[in-house]
């Protein structure tokens, strides 16, 4: 059981990871033009600058982009549960005084 688990954790590696930050998921928001994913932080950031999907270059709302991106609840779920440790870590971040 355990092999089984650790091969889906590598397989599914790829559709966890940020191409932003290469980081995993934080606050996983996605595109609804194109269902492309970000953390929250990284595509909030991206898009201050940008109107244009990173990866497909889809365009976004012209005015206001941050109406074509969703919190995605789902894949948070996802990522916390492949990933071991990952949301306990990013919760112990969370609680130290920004520096
Ligand atoms: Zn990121
Ligand atoms: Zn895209």
């Amino acid at each position: 059981m355990k092999e089984t688990s650790r091969t889906l954790v590598k397989s599914l590696n790829p559709h966890l990871v940020c191409v932003l930050c290469a980081g995993y998921y934080i606050d996983p928001t996605t595109i609804v033009e194109c269902l492309h994913s970000f953390c929250r932080s990284c595509i909030v950031k991206y898009l201050e600058t940008s109107r244009f999907c990173p990866i497909c270059d889809v365009q976004l709302h012209k005015t206001r982009p941050l109406l074509s991106i969703r919190r995605d609840k789902i894949l948070e779920r996802l990522v916390y549960k492949i990933v071991p440790g990952l949301h306990a870590k990013e919760m112990a971040r969370r609680s130290l005084p920004n520096t």
